[in-house]
């Protein structure tokens, strides 16, 4: 099909006309070129199809350069009322993590001694941090996430040898985490202790042997048995293992410092330290409120045998994780914990102020956790009751928001959502329930 000489399609400019612009050619080294042309090939062909004009086409492609992003991962309110949402990342960052990640973008020190110019041991600062964050410990590693920490500990203490874990601890954690699995991956050989209800320190006694490599003890984070229960605390079994001179690792999970008396039934890195544990493992995005990490924190002995490690090399903590850790570490209260302790008052003046802007009503509502923690710990607060339908309005808008959906309604918890962004969420309620009545309208009776 041939153009005609008045064809306003004629007018449309040029590729290298348009790569020739300044704020083009500067997004070229930006971004780079591949982008850019996109950009620039998209913006014409919308004038070729008549979406714009030929005029508003360099407009068009500057409009596209700033709404560009570098990370197809969409930023979502968490309206969920869930705080370690693992869907949605987990722990987000406090603000002096953040920063920390910027400086940790660049060149950085983080396996370098600046004075001596030598080499130094690597992430020193974070494990100083956590060190002084816990402690009880004599010595501190971290590793990519808790799983990779589990399989560092017990392929050093037990490949090829036996593990000893209570049959009422055997847990599965979200996709593809099964914990005896991952032990059979390392080589060791789980070797179970009780019974799925109840075990009885006798039942350890009677399993270490000369083929036991550790007694590992497991939070069951996710699950509760409640009934006739038993299992062996940690002070009891430190003392067994100590007395037989075998290893003894407590997996916490959660990643909480210390006792939190607002979830009485989690365990803590400090406390088990205290009672005995020769190595601690948690991670570092659920309570701790850090960066996917996995913490490794106990006697100097039992540390340094897993950093020298081979596999200690495949599971190491990258530098961003390093550096948000240890400002995790070193600020104060993170948006974990923010969220956890919320104000219940607080929380319902700002829910009674969003329902009113939303001409929507304020329900009781509780939320969780969440992270397989804590399960069946409520977390009371309030949520602001919208017709279910908006659900999926909310998701797909700009910001995204994930709302609660459930008993046919559209809840949003604002116990995860910072204070400052409100209004954002108000303005997002209010495009998800004009495009129902949109869609009211549209429907044909
Ligand atoms: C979450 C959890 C893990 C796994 O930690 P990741 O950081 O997700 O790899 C291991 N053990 C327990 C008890 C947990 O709760």
């Amino acid at each position: 099909m041939s153009v005609s000489e008045d064809d306003p399609r004629r007018r449309i400019p040029r590729t290298d006309q348009l790569l020739a612009l300044p704020p083009v050619a500067a997004a070229r080294l930006r971004l780079g070129d591949h982008v850019v042309r996109g950009l620039v090939t998209g913006a014409q062909q919308r004038a070729r199809q008549g979406e714009i004009e030929p005029d508003e086409v360099a407009a068009a492609v500057l409009d596209s350069l700033t709404a560009h992003r570098p990370t197809a991962l969409r930023p979502v309110l968490n309206a969920t009322g869930v705080v370690v949402h693992t869907n949605l990342g987990r722990a987000p960052l406090s603000e002096s993590a953040i920063d920390a990640l910027v400086i940790a973008a660049g060149y950085v020190d983080v396996e370098l001694d600046l004075t001596s110019g030598a080499r130094s041991r690597r992430g020193a600062a974070a494990r100083a941090a956590l060190l002084t964050a816990c402690p009880a410990a004599e010595d501190g590693l971290i590793v990519n996430n808790g799983a990779a920490a589990l399989v560092l500990a017990t392929t050093a203490f037990a490949a090829g040898r036996e593990v000893l874990v209570s049959r009422g601890e055997l847990i599965e954690i979200g996709a593809g985490f099964r914990l005896p699995e991952l032990i059979a991956s390392t080589g060791a050989r789980l070797r179970e202790v009780g019974s799925t209800n109840r075990t009885h320190l006798r039942d350890y006694a009677d399993a270490i042997g000369p083929d036991t490599g550790c007694v590992l003890k497991v939070h069951p984070s996710n699950f509760r048995i409640d009934g006739f229960t038993a299992a062996v605390d940690i002070a009891e079994l430190s003392a067994l293992t100590a007395d037989r001179g075998v290893p003894f690792l407590v997996d916490v999970g959660s990643g909480l410092l210390a006792p939190d008396p607002s979830l009485p039934d989690e365990p803590d890195i400090g406390t088990a330290l205290t009672a005995g544990a020769d190595l601690v493992i948690a991670s570092g995005d659920k309570l701790l409120g850090g960066p996917q990490a996995g913490v490794l924190l106990g006697r100097s002995a039992a540390v340094t045998k897993l950093a020298r490690h081979p596999l200690a090399r495949a599971v190491r903590a990258d530098k961003l994780a390093l550096a948000a850790l240890e400002a995790t570490l070193s600020a104060g209260q993170t948006p974990v914990g923010r969220a956890l302790h919320a104000d219940p008052g607080r929380l319902r003046a700002r829910a009674d102020r969003l329902a009113a802007e939303l001409g929507a009503e304020v329900i009781a509502h509780e939320g969780r956790v969440g992270g397989g923690g804590a399960p069946g710990v409520p977390l009371h607060g309030w949520a602001v009751r919208l017709p279910e339908a908006a659900a999926a309005l909310l998701r797909t808008g700009d910001p995204a928001v994930l709302p609660r959906v459930h008993d046919g309604a559209c809840l949003l918890d604002l116990r995860c959502v910072p204070e400052s962004d409100d209004q954002v969420l108000v303005a997002a309620a209010r495009t998800a329930l004009s495009g129902l009545v949109d869609d009211e309208h549209r429907r044909v009776p």
